[in-house]
């Protein structure tokens, strides 16, 4: 396996240096992981809630130490660790520490009038060995929310974090190490793709993916070969609509926000804008004037950190430089100093451009005119991508409609990126943004098998369905058929006898 370099975004000095394990190792590593699944399986959910509320208590009482790794690795401000990729990992711990114990409980379901006498129920159990492979733009949120669902839900997990933030990494391991999870039942196991890709050929049962649409077409046909399950957590280029009958002062805060905040390395960052013509000009040079007051920083000072993995500059200056050449202005100096890019906002952009169709992630906002609903909806629906989106107007009926309109897994009215973020719902990817959802019901439901069992008493000698197959049979099932789902009248007159039968 490639030795892997994490590098301050900062300094360029070397952060930490890592041989990954060897191939044995690895597979040493899962077997070891695997076995303690089949114990914690039978675990009872409240020990395993348990272990999440002493993840948490670990989280609180190591709060500062866990925002220097945070700075250190990334040389993010302090602020976006904190809310972003802390707040956000305690938030969800907490609502499955309260949650996970129903969401998870054998349910009974209704059974179809032809069905009668027969109960049903749904059963979840989990899967056994979830991998879970995470990036570096919040190392510690896309790493652990995924990893301690699937633990929730009973799982063992190995964990392949980026390579760009290796400490982070280590620092999960740590953290696990110390609350009240089973030893070798969360394996952080870091190294680059070579890594990642002998993860896969250990056969785990479900990968859990978050990066980039490049990496997620190679995890996905890796995993083809064994008909893994997986889920695809991927990039995208949100649109923001803004109409004239907006709260322009929030609106213009909502997208400086939305665009720059983790200096635009956020999969759901606003990464289009597109502002109604009657406010267009107005609009822009509201949004110039407070953009000049977002300072470059990191740590303790300023708003908006550097470019975490170098990689990234070349594609921010090249979107840059595409949309310059090809019409759009930039309304600010353009300005590099090492690993930060001062806030671009590039005026006059339209769908030629790569910046307005490719993912840039970096801090840089294209903005174009529209004029009609029909238009702005037309033109947020023109990508590859839909993983949030925002509606800025008063007229909440009118952006509800334009929400419900745009093909997006996630859709906030009158505010950006925080709408992921709340524990309750489900979160994910339409079209190249990705498929599958976690967070929520939904999550826990991804790392487990569905299983329906119906319960029969077994007093009837048979059923009508049986063999022999008769005339008379088939015209007893032809007759409940018509009587369950003909014609209103037969089918409410059938419905009235069938309560009488029922006795209510
Ligand atoms: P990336 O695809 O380069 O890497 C992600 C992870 O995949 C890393 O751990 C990497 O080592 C691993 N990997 C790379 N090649 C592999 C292979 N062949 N087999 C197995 N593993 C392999 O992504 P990145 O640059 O770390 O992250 C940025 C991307 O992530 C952006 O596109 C961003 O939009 C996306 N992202 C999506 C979400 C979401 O929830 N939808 C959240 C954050 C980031």
């Amino acid at each position: 396996m490639q030795p892997v370099i994490e590098t301050s975004p900062l300094t360029g000095e070397t952060v930490k240096e890592l041989t990954p394990p060897s191939l044995e190792d690895i597979h040493d590593i899962v077997l070891k992981a695997r076995a303690s699944s089949e114990s914690w399986a039978q675990t009872p959910i409240e020990v395993r809630t348990d272990a999440l509320k002493s993840l948490r208590h670990v989280m609180i009482d190591r709060l500062d130490e866990i925002i220097d790794v945070l700075r250190r690795s990334t040389g993010k401000v302090d602020m976006e660790s904190l809310t972003s990729d802390v707040f956000a990992t305690i938030s969800m711990i907490d609502y499955y520490e309260k949650n996970a114990a129903e969401i998870l409980a054998v349910r009974s379901a209704k059974a179809s009038a032809a069905l009668i006498g027969n109960s049903f129920f749904v059963e979840r159990s989990p899967l056994g060995l979830v991998l879970v492979i995470s990036p570096w733009n919040f190392p510690l949120q896309l790493a652990m929310v995924p990893a301690i669902t699937a633990l929730t839900a009973g799982n063992a997990v190995v964990l392949k974090p980026s390579e760009v933030t290796l400490s982070v990494g280590e620092l999960i391991q740590d953290l696990i190490n110390e609350s009240e999870y089973p030893a070798d039942l969360l394996k952080v196991v870091s190294g680059g793709p070579d890594v990642g890709e002998a993860l896969i050929n250990e056969k785990p049962d479900k990968i859990f993916f978050t990066g980039s649409v490049a990496t997620g077409k190679k995890i996905m046909s890796a995993a083809a070969e064994n008909l893994i399950p997986l889920e695809l957590e991927l990039g995208g280029k949100d649109p923001m609509i803004v109409f004239h009958d907006a709260n322009i002062h929030r609106a213009v805060h909502g997208a400086l926000y939305g665009a720059f905040s983790n200096a635009g390395q956020t999969c759901v960052s606003v990464e289009r804008l597109y502002v109604h013509e009657k406010i267009y000009e107005p609009f822009l040079e509201k949004l110039v004037k407070e953009a000049r007051r977002i300072k470059l920083g990191s740590g303790k000072s300023g708003d908006i950190g550097p470019i975490i993995d170098p990689r990234q500059k070349d594609i921010i200056e090249s979107h840059i430089n595409d949309a310059l050449e090809k019409g759009a202005k930039a309304t600010l100096p353009i300005e590099r100093r090492d690993s930060f890019f001062s806030p671009v906002i590039l005026r006059d952009a339209d769908h030629t451009m790569k910046v307005m169709v490719e993912e840039t992630f970096g801090p840089v906002l294209p903005v174009m005119m529209f004029r009609t609903e029909e238009e702005a909806v037309g033109l947020a629906n023109d990508s590859e991508y839909g993983l949030n989106a925002s509606v800025w107007s008063r007229d909440i009926e009118k952006a509800r409609r334009v929400a419900s309109r745009l093909v997006t897994g996630n859709c906030a009215i009158n505010n950006v990126i925080i709408n992921i973020s709340n524990p309750h719902t489900p979160f994910g990817g339409e079209k190249k943004s990705g498929f599958g959802r976690y967070h929520g019901p939904e999550g826990l439901y991804s790392f487990c098998r569905t299983k329906t069992i119906m319960i029969n008493r077994g007093v009837l000698k048979k059923e009508i369905n049986w063999f022999p197959y008769t005339r008379a049979g088939y015209i007893a099932v032809k007759n409940l058929m018509k009587i369950l789902h003909g014609k209103n009248a037969i089918r409410d007159g059938a419905k009235k006898v069938l309560k009488i039968l029922k006795g209510k």
